[in-house]
């Protein structure tokens, strides 16, 4: 039996007769532009985020595009995040004018360095972007405050981590509530997914909210009337009414994927060339990704390949090194733990729908190739 990376097709199989009536009912109404599903997938995620508001958007790219648009940044204005991630994370701060300071990570969960934010700080830093990568949080407690100290927001990059949560001070925190904004993605292959690109961004700013609210439809509150210069950034009726449908099974899903990756992490321990990944004890990770640090990287991943396993290589070359920002000076070496992970990552199957027998394959197949 084959294990791609990512079987969607047996996500649908087993909910389709969830999402087909819920499609068809926006079909019947034709209302394929800001239709009620869209309003209501915004209230339960806001909800789960535990944020006031939450406004679709028409990918997670443009979830962080339309806040950074919103603080208006001039050139030479800074924003501080972390060199190892998806590509939307700097190519955002760029579009929007502004200049993406890229800093190291931690070499345990693989999200930034609050030390090397902190030391990043400068006179034009504007705002503090971290991700939580690969599905757990970064170590808000810390950012905060650095942020707080300064008058700068944090945006939270929560495209992989819907649903994560982290303990701090004694109280578990979601995703999504405690930084100024967060942008979540609803990409096919993300933790919650629809049939095409969508985003979604919560706060609980209320003049931020209403702000985006008008940024995401050309500027205006009311049609033909523009405060502003906005774009077109809407989620559309039907991939909302999909999200909705898949939005109950969520949790189980996330719960799933962390048995996986228990499972895996437990049969892979005494296999030294690999290093399973880190979950901070503060953190209730989501599994988006199942990353592990590896020896021999991609000769493993041409022996998994050719066992009819999928895996992927989030991400082999970090933001600060893409040739897109070399004017930007980074050198390599600067960065050195990002540097690392990105000649040593490798991600596994981690679907929830995964049978116990592909698991095994997946165990069997690696420990084969080292032995
Ligand atoms: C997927 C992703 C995005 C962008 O989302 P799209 O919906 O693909 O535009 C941004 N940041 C991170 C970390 C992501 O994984």
């Amino acid at each position: 039996m084959n294990v791609p990376l990512l079987d969607l097709v047996a996500q649908y199989r087993g909910i389709k007769d969830e999402l087909l009536p819920a499609v068809q009912a926006v079909i019947e109404s034709q209302q394929f532009i800001m239709g009620p599903a869209v309003a209501q997938l915004e209230v339960e995620i806001a909800r789960l985020s535990r944020a006031r508001h939450g406004i679709g958007c028409a990918s997670g790219t443009d979830a962080l595009l339309l806040p950074l648009k919103a603080l208006a940044l001039a050139p030479g204005d800074e924003v501080i995040t972390t060199a190892f991630s998806f590509f939307a994370t700097g190519g955002t701060i760029h579009n929007t004018g502004g200049t993406p300071v890229f800093v190291d990570i931690d070499p345990e969960t693989f999200n930034i360095s609050p030390a090397a934010a902190e030391a990043a700080l400068t006179s034009r830093t504007r705002a503090l972007l971290p991700v939580h990568l690969f599905g757990q949080m970064a170590v808000l407690e810390r950012l905060l405050p650095l942020a707080e100290r300064r008058g700068l927001p944090v945006i939270e990059d929560a495209a992989q981590a819907i649903g994560a949560r982290r303990r701090i001070a004694g109280e578990w925190r979601m995703a999504g509530e405690l930084g100024w904004v967060t942008g979540y993605s609803f990409f096919p292959s993300k933790n919650l997914g629809g049939w095409g690109d969508g985003g979604m961004m919560v706060t609980s700013d209320d003049a931020l909210a209403d702000r985006l609210r008008k940024l995401r439809l050309h500027g205006g509150a009311k049609q033909y009337y523009h405060d502003e210069v906005g774009t077109n950034s809407r989620l559309d009726t039907l991939q909302a009414a999909v999200l909705l449908a898949k939005l109950p099974h969520l949790a189980a899903w996330s719960a799933r994927r962390r048995e996986h990756a228990a499972y895996y992490s437990q049969a892979l321990a005494d296999v030294p060339q690999v290093r399973a990944p880190c979950i901070d004890r503060a953190n209730e990770h989501i599994f988006h990704q199942y990353t592990l640090r590896v020896e021999r990287r991609d000769a493993l991943q041409a022996h998994l390949k050719s066992k009819g396993i999928g895996s992927a290589i989030y991400y082999p070359v970090p933001l600060h090194l893409q040739r897109c920002f070399s004017h930007l000076g980074y050198q390599r070496g600067q960065l050195p733990e990002a540097e690392r992970a990105a000649g040593e990552v490798l991600s596994l199957p981690i679907y929830p729908e995964l049978a116990p027998t592909q698991l095994d394959q997946v165990v069997d197949a690696i420990r084969g190739f080292y032995r």
